[in-house]
């Protein structure tokens, strides 16, 4: 297993590990099989969306924060209620398909690290399942 960290500076965040977790790839000469990435969190989580037009993430925020308001009479003593809730919405993994070495990935799709309780400093695990060069 590969640990990495993401430094999350606001409230709810959308952070693109994508690159990070290609490298770790290259890194351990990792080249066929799955990649599971795994976020060791409850008030965080890792969904894989949109690359390019930034106000995807915007917009998901906007309306996931809509859908699950930050305040709404929860009994939780520690008063983050929401983020366990969007947390568990999103989830904490996802599996890639690696081959040559390069995550399978659609064009439009990037890695999100999702902060629901931030900013924090956060964990990512990482483990491959496959053939190692
Ligand atoms: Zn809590």
């Amino acid at each position: 297993m590969i640990k990495f960290t993401v430094k999350t500076s606001n409230r709810t965040e959308m952070i693109n590990i994508t690159s990070q977790v290609q490298e770790l790839l290259r890194d351990c000469q990792f080249t066929h099989g799955v990649v599971t990435v795994f976020v060791p969190h409850t008030t965080a989580a890792v969904t894989i969306n949109e690359n390019a037009d930034p106000d995807v993430r915007r917009d998901m925020l906007m309306e996931i924060n809509k859908i699950v308001p930050f305040e709404d009479g929860y009994h939780h003593y520690e008063g983050n209620s929401a983020a366990h809730i969007k947390a568990s919405l999103m989830g904490n993994s996802e599996q890639i398909i690696v081959h040559n070495g390069q995550l399978q990935l659609g064009t439009w799709q990037g890695i999100y690290f999702c902060e629901f309780d931030g900013p924090r400093t956060r964990k990512v695990w990482v483990q491959c399942l496959g053939v190692i060069k």
